[in-house]
C-alpha cells in the first residue's frame, strides 16, 4: 500500500537497492541530505524524482587511498582536489581519503589544517584525511589526541622510501604503534622493505640495468611479504590496529591470513587484480611504474580469492596519476620514473564488471568491498557506506547492462592515458548523488560550485 504521508526532497523509485546485507527493489526517500525512508512511496510525496527501474542503487563509492597534487620524484601528481574529485563522482565515488603529511618541525595539526585548506577550495565530493607520520619524536606524537579531535584517526607509516625521508625503522614503527594503540586508533602501512629495495636499485644502476624491466626486479614479492610479516608482528606486540595499503602479492596475503590474533585489514587495487608484470616488457612500461609494482597472474588470482573470502576487505585505487609526458619524457632510468597511476574514476565500473559480472560476486559483497567496509574500517559508518534512514544520501545509480570500452578521452581525470585503455566493461555509473544533491547524470556535471566537505572520522 503506497504511503503518502512523506515529504521528500528527492525520491528515487523502483531501483534495485543494494546494501552490505541485501539487494531489494524499493524506493528511497531523501530529505535534508539524508536517507529518510525506504519503502513504496507516491511520486507526489517528493519535490523531485528519479526513475531508477532497471538500475542498481548503491551506497556511493568510498576510495580510502588517493593522492591529489602529490609531489613525487621532482613532479606533482596531475589531479588536484578539484579535477580528481569531479572524476571520482563521475565514476561513482562520493567519498575519498587523501593524506596530510607531517611537515618537519611543524605541528601535526598545522599539517592537517594546511591540507584541508588546499582541499576545501575545490573538492567536489566528501573527503577525509589520513596523516603520514615520518618523525615519531614525543613532542609530535603527544599531539595525537588533538588530531583525533580534528577527525583524523588513521596514521600512515612507510617501511619504504628511506631516501625520501618517509621510512620509519622497525623501532620507530613500534613507537608509533604503541602510541596510536593507546587511543584505539589505527596505523596504515605502505609495507615494502625499503632497505632491500634501495640496495637493489643501487646495484642495478651501477650495472647499467636501468630499463623498466628492472623496476619489478628491484621490488620482488618478498620485499612486500616480509615487510608485512614484520609490520604484523609489531602490531601484535603493541596491540595496535593496522591496515595494509595496496596489497599486491599472494605471500603478503598469506601472512595477513595467518595473523588471526590482531585487528588487521587490507586493501588491494584494481591494477593488482587486472594487470600484471608482463607490461614492464612492453614499450609503454614506464606508464605502469608503481610501488608496489604489478605482479604475476597467480598473485592476481590469489588477491581475487582473498577478496571473495573477506581476508581482503576492500578495493582502493592509490590514485596517483602522472601524464604520459611526466611518465615517459626523456629516456628515464626506472629509478627516475614517477610511481603511480590514475584510477579513481574507473574503480567502480571495473570492479562491477570484473567482480560482479565476470566472477559472480553478489551485489551486497560488491557494496561491501567498494563502500561499506571502507566506511566501517575508517570510522565513517553508518554516516557513509550504507543506505539506511539517517545515513548521508550518498548514492550511485549504476546501469548494470551498459557496455563501454575504457577510453581515456572519455574519462575526466587530468591524465592523458588509462592503464585500462581498450578494456570492455559491463555496467557503468550514470547518476551520482552526494548528500541528496545530484552531482552528475549521464556524464553531465550539474553543480556550479564544489559541494564536498571534510568528514571527521571516529576511531574505527
Ligand atoms: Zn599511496
Amino acid at each position: 500500500m503506497p504511503r503518502h504521508d512523506m515529504d521528500f526532497d528527492l525520491l528515487i523509485s523502483g531501483g534495485t537497492v543494494v546494501t552490505e546485507s541485501e539487494s531489494v527493489i524499493t524506493d528511497i526517500g531523501i530529505r535534508d541530505g539524508r536517507v529518510a525512508a525506504l519503502g513504496s512511496f507516491q511520486r507526489s510525496s517528493a519535490r523531485s524524482h528519479i526513475k531508477a527501474a532497471g538500475l542498481v542503487a548503491m551506497p556511493g563509492g568510498i576510495d580510502v587511498h588517493v593522492h591529489m597534487s602529490l609531489p613525487f620524484g621532482g613532479t606533482v601528481s596531475s589531479d588536484d582536489f578539484g579535477s580528481g574529485s569531479r572524476a571520482a563522482a563521475l565514476g561513482g565515488t562520493t567519498t575519498m581519503i587523501d593524506f596530510a603529511s607531517q611537515i618537519p618541525e611543524t605541528s601535526l595539526c598545522d599539517a592537517i589544517h594546511a591540507r584541508k585548506r588546499e582541499a576545501d577550495r575545490q573538492v567536489c565530493i566528501d573527503y577525509a584525511l589520513h596523516l603520514i607520520i615520518n618523525d615519531v619524536a614525543d613532542r609530535w606524537l603527544r599531539e595525537l589526541p588533538e588530531t583525533l579531535a580534528l577527525g583524523v584517526s588513521t596514521f600512515k607509516a612507510f617501511t619504504a622510501y628511506p631516501n625520501e625521508g618517509l621510512m620509519l625503522s622497525q623501532l620507530e614503527l613500534r613507537e608509533l604503534m604503541t602510541r596510536v594503540a593507546q587511543y584505539g586508533a589505527q596505523v596504515d602501512v605502505h609495507a615494502e622493505d625499503g632497505l632491500t629495495i634501495e640496495a637493489n636499485r643501487q646495484r642495478f644502476v651501477e650495472l647499467g640495468q636501468t630499463s623498466m624491466a628492472f623496476h619489478p626486479r628491484s621490488r620482488p614479492a618478498t620485499t612486500e611479504s616480509e615487510a608485512i610479516r614484520d609490520v604484523l608482528a609489531t602490531a601484535h606486540q603493541t596491540g595496535c590496529r593496522v591496515h595494509i595499503h595496496h596489497l599486491s602479492t599472494a605471500e603478503g596475503l598469506s601472512n595477513i591470513e595467518a595473523a588471526t590474533d590482531i585487528s588487521v585489514s587490507a586493501e588491494t587495487c584494481p591494477q593488482y587484480l587486472l594487470l600484471d608484470a608482463s607490461l614492464y616488457n612492453t614499450p609503454k612500461a614506464a606508464l605502469f611504474a608503481a610501488s608496489p609494482p604489478l605482479r604475476e597472474p597467480q598473485d592476481s588470482e590469489a588477491l581475487w580469492k582473498g577478496l571473495r573470502s573477506g581476508s581482503i576487505s576492500m578495493v582502493a585505487t592509490d590514485h596517483c596519476p602522472f601524464t604520459f609526458s611526466q611518465k615517459t619524457a626523456g629516456d628515464k632510468a626506472f629509478t627516475e620514473v614517477p610511481n603511480g597511476m590514475p584510477g579513481i574514476e574507473t574503480r567502480i565500473p571495473l570492479m562491477f564488471s570484473e567482480a560482479v559480472v565476470k566472477r559472480g560476486f553478489s551485489l551486497p559483497l560488491f557494496a561491501q568491498i567498494v563502500s561499506t567496509n571502507p566506511a566501517r574500517r575508517f570510522g565513517m559508518y553508518p554516516q557513509k557506506g550504507t543506505i539506511k534512514p539517517g545515513s548521508d544520501a550518498d548514492l550511485v545509480l549504476l546501469d548494470p547492462k551498459a557496455h563501454k570500452q575504457i577510453e581515456h578521452t572519455k574519462l575526466h581525470m587530468n591524465c592523458d592515458w588509462s592503464p585500462y585503455e581498450g578494456m570492455e566493461v559491463t555496467g557503468w555509473p550514470i547518476t551520482t548523488i552526494l548528500r541528496g544533491e545530484i552531482l552528475c547524470q549521464e556524464g553531465e556535471w550539474i553543480p556550479a560550485n564544489p559541494k564536498g566537505r571534510f568528514i571527521p572520522r571516529k576511531v574505527g
